[in-house]
This record gives structure tokens, sequence and C-alpha cells, in this order.
């Protein structure tokens, strides 16, 4: 008896003692691998010229033994060897769920993990006491049976089959209860399931099947016959193999073949995603590019969006089989948040391993960019509520779009993008903002923050607003670079409101000439100019700064071990009408002591209200009291 890895223990023991009520899905992990073991076999034969493979060969069988109460699943797919039984069912799969470790804490944690992931294989646990895979890899002489009946371990053993492919016996739990494990031998629910999940898997999905026959008795009774011998009504009981699965895959389907909700269930099933998608896009193209595709964009964000273990792409079949689950290069990373599968019935010369590398996905890829971005496009003009749910979510992901590449996607991503207006706090894009421009306004006018909230309580937005401008609100550390990269919108530069003076020509009066050097002597190396300022309203001092590296640009790069040391030239405004002021002409030449620590206490106070650290917080914590004492 062998034993399994640690974390696919844990995972068995998950699935032996799941309480989870959605233990039925077993069939469709283990129909859809079987899917998959066949996607390979044909695909090798297309790609390696064997002969001998059609298409139509290809098929899964169920059966089931009431007295022994097994259910079975057998394929002719690819098969496993000895050593892939071992590798691929004694330890826990790729498919995800080996996160759950490190991701997931907590009472629901194991809950949540079956819904969120393929759990693939070990879901047959869930229903079944012992399982066997008996399998005949392609080109392999032997067989072997894996065998387990849970967290004890498994064995492996030599054993017999004629054809190539994979044999999953399970033996089903005892019923305990209210609990029927006996439910799955029963026709109808397998019949059930499959349409249920698997409708779309696009290789038969066969089992035999009760059906009733009538005599051939000729009479014109319709059913209203009295006459004994007319055995016509009584119907025979005959075992016939159907097809159980329609076979159309759901991206196939025409309009009038879907049903209600069909493509939004389908989403769900395959993506892991408990709630609707946000949007469904059905689209196709035909003619130097051919292809059908059905995406999503989720309603929330994916657990892993923002961390390493996520991967982006799309499902990508061609001729009907599958080639890889997640392709990334269909998907730009500004638009990683797609979820969907792509059929391309052109049969694209790759394998698997060359996806990368090739014209014609490049090609679809970029019609997909189109659609997609026509798709938000639209949803931004007619569909606000959606539109804002979905920037909400996925925002980001479009503004480092547009940062990470050096301003080079803006074509595409330039009309999706919004910010918070400070008037109305809600979104608003560039081009609503420039259409609905004040006389008299030149540039497209922003301020950054924490929040809408911490900027609209920014004396220099109020000043702006006060004239009618309205102020995009930057609230994400990307977004000021976002824009400086964009430099203009049509004829309109973006600007933050800090570098505008908004006090109509009514200049501030010079700073005195004794109090302005001195400052600069004592802030030496920390600010390249100080003024007066009309448009501080209750604010004694305010940092602003010249050139291209702004305040909150500094912030941003400090936080990164390559940014540290960029810091923007620093202007410190004060506010001419601010008592301080006078306080600091009275005694700029009486008290050189106290002079010296209002401006270190001011510019300390001016850096904290943009939010910059203080250097050293002792000194200027010591320079408060000697003021105050
Ligand atoms: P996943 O399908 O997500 O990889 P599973 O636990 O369902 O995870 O399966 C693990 C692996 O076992 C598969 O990746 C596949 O290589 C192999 N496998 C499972 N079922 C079959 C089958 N019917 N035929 C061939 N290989 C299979």
């Amino acid at each position: 008896m062998k034993q399994f890895k640690t974390e696919s223990k844990r995972m068995l023991d998950l699935m032996i003692n799941s309480i989870y009520t959605n233990r039925e899905i077993f069939l469709r992990e283990l129909l859809s691998n079987s899917s998959d073991a066949i996607d390979k076999l044909y695909y090798k034969s297309l790609t390696e010229g064997l002969s001998g493979f059609t298409r139509d060969d290809f098929a899964i069988n169920i059966s089931v033994d009431e007295q022994a109460r097994t259910l079975t699943v057998s394929d002719n797919g690819i098969g496993m060897t000895k050593d892939e039984l071992e590798n691929n069912l004694g330890t826990i799969a790729k498919s995800g769920s080996h996160d759950f470790k490190e991701n997931k804490t907590g009472e629901n944690a194991d809950i949540d993990i079956i819904g969120q992931f393929g759990v693939g294989f070990y879901s047959a646990f869930m229903v079944a006491k012992k399982v066997e895979v008996l399998s005949k890899a392609f080109g392999a002489k032997e067989t072997y049976l894996w065998s387990s009946c849970g967290t004890e371990g498994y064995t492996v053993e030599s054993a017999e089959k004629d054809a190539v492919g994979t044999t999953i016996t399970l033996y089903l739990k005892d019923d305990e209860g209210e609990e029927s494990f006996g439910e799955f031998l029963r026709e109808y629910k397998i019949r059930e399931l499959v349409k249920k999940y698997s409708d779309y898997i696009r290789y038969p999905i066969k089992m035999l099947v009760t059906t009733y026959e009538y005599d051939d008795v000729e009479c014109d009774c319709q059913g209203e016959c009295t006459n004994e011998e007319h055995h016509h009504h009584t119907p025979k009981q005959v075992k016939k193999e159907q097809t159980l699965n329609s076979m159309t895959p759901v991206w196939r389907k025409t309009k009038a073949e879907l049903s209600d909700g069909e493509q939004e269930k389908f989403y769900k099933e395959e993506f892991y995603d408990p709630q609707d998608p946000l949007k469904v896009i059905a689209t196709s193209a035909e003619g130097a590019v051919d292809y059908k595709a059905l995406l999503f964009i989720p309603k929330t964000i994916p657990y892993n969006y923002y961390t390493k273990t996520y991967e982006k792409g799309l499902k990508l079949y061609t001729a009907g089989v599958m080639i890889t689950d997640k392709c990334a290069d269909l998907l730009p990373d500004y638009f990683n948040f797609v979820k969907g599968v792509v059929d391309s019935e052109v049969t694209l010369n790759i394998s698997r391993e060359t996806v990368q590398h090739n014209r014609q996905l490049k090609a679809i890829a970029a019609s997909l960019e189109k659609k997609i971005k026509k798709e938000l496009a639209s949803m931004l003009e007619n569909d606000r509520e959606t539109y804002t749910e979905f920037f909400d979510n996925f925002g980001l992901s479009l503004k480092y779009g547009i940062y990470t590449s050096w301003g080079a996607n803006k074509d595409v991503l330039l009309d999706l993008i919004v910010f918070k207006s400070a008037k109305t706090g809600k979104y608003v894009s560039l081009k609503e903002y420039a259409d609905a421009l004040s006389v008299g306004q030149k540039a497209i006018y922003y301020a950054c923050g924490k929040s809408v909230e911490a900027i609209k309580a920014q004396p220099k937005v109020d000043c702006a607003i006060e004239k009618g401008f309205d102020v995009l609100c930057l609230t994400e550390e990307v977004d000021e670079f976002c824009l400086k990269l964009l430099a203009k919108y049509n004829d309109l530069e973006f600007k933050s409101v800090e570098s505008e003076d908004f006090t109509d020509g009514q200049v501030a009066p010079e700073i005195d000439k004794a109090v302005s050097d001195k400052i600069l002597e004592i802030l030496k190396g920390k600010i390249v100019e100080v003024k007066l300022s009309q448009s501080l309203k209750n604010h004694p001092v305010s940092l602003t700064s010249k050139g291209d590296l702004t305040i909150e640009m500094e912030k941003v790069l400090s936080k990164i071990p390559s940014g540290q040391g960029a810091v923007a030239e620093k202007v410190l405004e004060i506010n001419a009408n601010h008592k301080v002021y006078n306080k600091l002409i009275e005694t700029v030449s009486t008290n050189e002591q106290t002079f010296e620590s209002l401006v270190k206490v001011l510019y300390g106070q001016a850096r904290l209200i943009c939010g910059l650290e203080i250097d050293d917080v002792t000194e200027l914590t010591d320079t408060i009291f000697e003021l105050i004492g």
C-alpha cells in the first residue's frame, strides 16, 4: 500500500467527509477528465498523422451494476501508464486546488474550495467508498489497476484490458438515512446529471438505457381497443444504447437553440464561480480569422486575482479538440479578467507547446481585443450602473495597461478609463469631462488623494469647483502615472490642481524677502522655492511641486526599491492671509530661534497634510514643545 502525499490526503479527507451538498458534480469531473483524455489522443493522432483514428470512434461509456452498487465511467482516450497513475492520482492535481493550503483558512474554507476549483478526480470519494482506475496507456503493452479506499493509501498492480483507455469504477457508499448514494445508480439520475453538467462534451456519452417497445400488431384502434389478443398496449422492456448528451457546445448554439440562462450556467460550471457573470459576450468572426467565442466578465474579483497565482487565458478549442485550458496569448494583460472559450474550426497548426508563436492565434487575439473593447465602450455609454460595477472591480487593470506599456495601449484603453468626479462623486469618462468643459477652462484638472472625500477637502479642489471646473479624483497609486503617460486627451492637457492658480490673476503679494531667504536657508535641500498663496483658504501652508515629478509620484516611488531617491521639487506655499505669516515677519529679525522652530513646524505640517512622511519625528515634536513652552 502506498501513501498519498500530505496535501492529497487532506483533500481526500475533505472529499470523504464532505457535507458539500453538490456532491453530484463528481460525475461531471470524471466525464470531463475522460473528454480531456480523448482530446489528447485525438490530438496526437492529428498532429502525428497516426492512422486508424476517426473522431466518430471516440466515446465515453457509463454503466451501472445495481447489485454490486457500482457506477463505471470508461473512455477510449489516451490512458495512463503506471507512473502516470501514481503521479496523477497519487498526488493532488495541478488544477489549482493545492492553492487552498496557503490561501484558505477558517471554518468554511474547505467548502469554498470545492466550489471554487475543479476538484477533479478526488471528488469521486464524495460518493464512493472505493475507487478503481483501470488504465491502458496509448502505446503501452501493460495495463494497470489503481485502487484506493481513501486516505489509507492506494495500490497499483498489473491487470488486463484489451483497448487503450481508462475505466473508472466507483463502489458507491452505503445509503445512510436521508443520504442516498444509490440514486447514482438510477438511469434517470445519470441522465439528469449528464444533461445538467456535461451536455456540451463533444464526444458521445453513452449508456444502456431502458426503453419500451410495443409489439408490432396491426390495429387501428388508436388505443381504445379492448381485444385481449392485441398485446400492443403492453410495452416490452428493452435495453438500448443511447447518447445522453447533445454534444453541441454552448458556444456553438444559436440564439434559438440556447435555453434560458444556459450561457450563465455554463460559465458558473466551467469557471467555478457561484455567481452569474456580469456580462456575457458571444461573438464570432469569419474570413481571415475564423472563430466562435463565448466570453464572460465576472461579477466579482476572483479570489486570487491580485496574486501571482492568477493566470489569465481563454480555453482554446480547434477542430473540436481542446488544445489548452488557458491560452494566455489570447488576452492582453489589461483584459486578464475575461474568461471564456474560443473555438476555431480552422485547424491551427500548433502544438500545445508552441501556441504562443502562432500567427493565426495572434489574429484571433487582436480580433477578440477589439470586440471586448467595443462591448465595454458600449456598456460605458449605455449601462453606467453595470460599468461602474465593472470598473470598481477591474478598472485598475485597464489603468495599469496604459502605465505598463508606457502609453502604447492608449488607443484601446483611453475611452474605457473613468475617474470619480469631484463634483458628482460618480465616474466620468475623459470624453464626458472634455465635452462638459466650463468657459475658459483649458485643461483637465485632477487631484490626488486617498479617497474622493479627502480630495474634496483639499483647498485647491475647492477653488477649482468654485470656478465651475470639475476635478478628476485620482485615488489609486497608478492614476497619476497613467495620466502623465497619456499627457493629453485630444488637445487638453492633464493638470494637477496643485500646479494651477485659480485666483484669476489676483496675484498673491510678493513674499517678504527676509522671510523667504531665511526659510530657504533653513529648509535647504528640502524645498526649492517658497511663496505666498491666495488660494489656501484656512490652511496656513501647503506643499506643491515644480517640474514633472509630483509629490504623489514621489510617494508611490518611495515604496519601490528602484524609486527611492526620486523626490519632487517642492514649493512651500504660505497662506498670505493667515496670521502665521505675520508671525514669521515679526520674528524673522527679532527672534531667530522662534522663527526657525516655526518654519520647521510649518514644513512638517505641510508634509503631513499632503501625505508625506516626516523624516525625524522626534525633532519635530521637540520643536513643537519648544514653541509651546
Ligand atoms: P485535473 O483534471 O484538473 O488535472 P484531476 O484530479 O481530475 O485533475 O486529474 C488528474 C490527472 O489525472 C489529469 O490531469 C489526467 O492527467 C489524469 N486523468 C484523470 N482521469 C483520466 C482519464 N480518464 N484518462 C486519462 N488520464 C486521466
